[in-house]
């Protein structure tokens, strides 16, 4: 088992197998490929050279494709190595830079975000964790209720990574504004799949990640609104507006602006045949498997499903869809093959003879209806196995 995809399979789409596993990590897109590659072979210069116009420009251009994820301007982002470290630069630069030491966020984000802060509570900072409701929601009133004199940053994810669960951020982001606290929101399983408007949402910041968009893995970037005094993660020599020091990733960075260009030309195309395909998949394990969805059935992304199949092991079900060419997931990547029920699902009060079974299915812009009704067959067929054998 391969514990970074919980799939067991090294897959790309098109090579044979089925591949449902976009929340872990998507395929590298053709056009992001051939965007990167005069980067990779010839155009090899410093972005900050002087003479560095060709690099330079195609850093600033792919700037712009990114800002556009959340329909901003590209003085607006900074560009980093990766998700996690945009959600360590927000967590961490708002705790050293602003007065107070108060930090709202939930119990149920991102161990990017959760470490970061967890590490800040051993620095001195006093963190409310905010649980979520059975759906996987957490109640804007909730988070309104920890918000206090000395409240620096909120940081509430938009979409949760096991469930897909979307949060009501415009709500928070209002909490925020009344309240005159920063809000930060990990933004790397939404960006691309649903809208992110920034200025809408009331974000001052937001972290990206282009593995998750079809872009290249080891990039990613953070918004970071126009007036935000962030103390950097990286210090050095003065790059990304002196937040995060270190030559850039040139051809990393246009594969991430290439990938964001991609996401937003059909993105509400994408979405509506995704929800579809969601709601298709959902119906049929439902009624053919007997399983269990997890979390809201109406705020989920487009394309992700999490199920519970009753005194099931998710990592079992995981490797009997692997071995009839099916990669998807038992949840969170980080815990795959964890026979120990994930904390999201513990917060949301799931059972543990449920939260044990999890299988989840996220799928892509590849994903067909052809797909969805493989991994359903393949399902009724491993979960009547499993039921026989008992
Ligand atoms: N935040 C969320 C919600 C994620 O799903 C992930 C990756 O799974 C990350 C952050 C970390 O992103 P990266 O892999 O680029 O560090």
């Amino acid at each position: 088992m391969d514990e970074n995809t919980g799939s067991g399979l090294v897959s790309s789409e098109g090579d044979g197998w089925v591949y449902l596993d976009h929340a872990a990590t998507t395929p590298l897109a053709e056009e992001a490929v051939s965007a990167m590659r005069p980067f990779l072979e010839g155009r090899h210069e410093n972005p900050s050279a002087s003479y560095g116009g060709s690099a330079k420009r195609a850093v600033e251009d792919a700037r712009g494709k990114v800002a556009s994820l959340f329909d901003t301007d590209r003085e607006n982002v900074i560009f980093t190595g990766c998700g996690s470290e945009s959600d360590n630069m927000a967590v961490k630069g708002v705790f050293e830079t602003e007065d107070g030491d108060h930090i709202v966020t939930s119990t149920i984000e991102h161990p990017a975000v959760r470490n970061a802060c967890s590490f800040l509570e051993r620095k001195g900072a006093d963190v409310t964790w905010v649980s979520p409701d059975e759906d996987g929601r957490i109640n804007p009133s909730d988070v309104e209720n920890a918000v206090r004199e000395d409240t620096i940053l909120i940081s509430i994810m938009h979409a949760n990574n096991e469930t897909g669960v979307i949060q009501p951020l415009r709500e928070i982001g209002e909490i925020a504004d009344e309240n005159d606290v920063l809000f930060h929101s990990d933004t790397v399983q939404s960006a691309g799949k649903i809208p992110t408007p920034a200025d809408e949402i009331g974000l001052d910041l937001a972290s990206l990640s282009a593995h998750k968009f079809y872009g290249p893995k080891g990039v990613g970037a953070l918004y970071v609104r126009d007036g935000t005094e962030l103390e950097p993660l990286i210090h050095g020599g003065g790059q990304e507006r002196g937040l995060r020091g270190g030559t850039e990733n040139v051809s990393g960075i246009v594969g991430m602006g290439k990938a964001a260009e991609l996401a937003l030309a059909d993105l509400e195309e994408r979405k509506n045949r995704l929800s579809g395909l969601r709601e298709r998949l959902i119906e049929e394990v439902r009624g053919r498997t007997g399983a269990r969805l997890v979390g809201d059935p109406e705020n989920r992304l487009p394309g992700y499903a999490l199920f519970c199949f009753e005194d099931m092991s998710g990592p079992e079900i995981v490797e009997a869809l692997a071995e009839r060419g099916i990669a998807a997931s038992s949840g969170s990547a980080c815990h795959s093959g964890d026979p120990e029920p994930s904390r999201v699902l513990k917060e949301m009060g799931v059972e543990r003879k449920y939260a044990t079974g999890t299988l989840r299915i996220s799928m892509g812009r590849k994903t067909t209806e052809e797909d969805v009704d493989k991994v359903v067959k393949n399902l009724e067929e491993i979960t009547e196995e499993v039921r026989s054998s008992k």
